[in-house]
């Protein structure tokens, strides 16, 4: 089997290279899978070019997520030619990942696929598309509804965000995007149901208002920092910020104006860590509520020989929707 193995040596220097694996080299677990898709997440960019510490255990086959069939399994739970994903429980930070045609892991961090998705779709999907359904899901349990306004969500032409614009406006809601990328992907934008764009420079700027006009009723953030800090003081009172990610930074600069003198609700969300029965209901949404076609339009496919160049993109804010691995290639 073919892998991508990311090493350290004794001066802590990092590299990484494309290498033959037999299933002896694979880590103990209840499962293996013949993974047939894995992708390129933000967190598989700062962990291939080595710009923050997310791998805690090495060699490391990255890939913090796959979508695969069962070829082998001491679990009662899954069965022989099921056909699984996985997002997150710290695979391709503290156990082998998926960039590798083969997995081995524990039974309970697979998720069932749902009937309507091929393991390309799951993949496409990915733990960006699975969070942003977590996003969505967090809203509407904070009783946000498409009535109360319009809901902004940043990094908007990013993985977490591309899934996140087209669920919510299939559900109805009115979509600001907010990106870096106006320019080159409005239109893209707009194809996935934005109705206006908002520029990242604006919602990303030093030095915003504690307090500002209103202009929305919830907003899904995936910058952190100071785009999270505006996002807060523009939401309508009551409203809800959902906020998963650190694209700008991990700092939040904002005050508690927002929420003492508005009543608004800040939620976070964490996928890696999420129960079995939230995945499987994330994942189910995915299946009604995110179209297909849109799904298409937001993939780049590459091979193993790819996964260097795309991690560098993704950590440089290039990358355009979500990248698909394929490892057989
Ligand atoms: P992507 O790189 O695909 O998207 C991030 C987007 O953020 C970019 O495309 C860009 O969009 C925007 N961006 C880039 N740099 C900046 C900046 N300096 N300021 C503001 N916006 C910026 O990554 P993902 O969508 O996969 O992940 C987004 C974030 O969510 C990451 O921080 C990731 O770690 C986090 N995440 C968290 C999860 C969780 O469980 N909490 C799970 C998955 C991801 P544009 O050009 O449109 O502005």
């Amino acid at each position: 089997m073919r892998a991508f193995l990311l090493s350290r040596d004794d001066e802590k220097v990092v590299s990484h290279a494309i290498v033959d694996l037999t299933d002896d080299d694979l880590p103990e677990g209840e499962v293996t899978v013949a993974v047939e898709y894995s992708t390129i997440n933000y967190k598989d960019g700062l962990a291939i070019t080595n710009t923050s510490p997310i791998v805690r255990t090495w060699p490391m086959v990255p890939g913090v997520d796959f979508a695969g069939t069962v070829l082998s399994s001491s679990s009662e739970d899954v069965s022989v030619g099921d056909r699984v994903v996985l997002n997150g429980w710290d695979v391709g930070e503290k156990y082998w990942g998926g960039l590798a045609e083969r997995a081995r892991v524990q039974a309970e961090w697979l998720t069932p696929l749902p009937e309507e998705f091929s393991t390309y779709q799951a993949a496409a999907i990915g733990t960006a598309g699975y969070t942003a359904m977590l996003c969505v899901m967090e809203l509407e349990e904070h009783g946000v509804t498409p009535d109360d306004g319009p809901i902004v969500v940043s990094g908007a032409a990013g993985g977490v965000g591309s899934v996140a614009v087209a669920v919510l406006a299939k559900l109805g809601y009115e979509v600001i995007a907010s990106s870096g990328r106006i320019d080159e992907e409005g239109d893209y934008l707009r194809s996935l149901g934005a109705t206006e764009l908002l520029d990242r420079s604006e919602l990303g700027a030093e030095g915003g208002r504690p307090l500002a006009s209103t202009r929305w009723a919830g907003g899904i953030d995936v910058a952190g920092s100071h785009t999270l800090a505006n996002m807060l003081a523009a939401t309508n009172p009551h409203g809800v910020v959902v906020a998963c990610g650190l694209a700008q930074g991990m700092d939040l600069p904002a005050s508690v104006a927002p929420f003492i003198l508005r009543g608004i609700t800040l939620v976070g969300v964490d996928s890696v860590h999420e129960t079995a029965e939230r995945r499987a209901a994330a994942w189910a949404r995915l299946g009604s509520d995110l179209d297909a076609t849109l799904l298409d339009s937001m993939i780049t496919e590459i091979g193993l020989d790819g996964v260097e160049a795309a991690a560098a993109d993704i950590v440089a804010g290039r990358i355009r929707g979500r990248v698909v691995v394929d490892v057989t290639r």
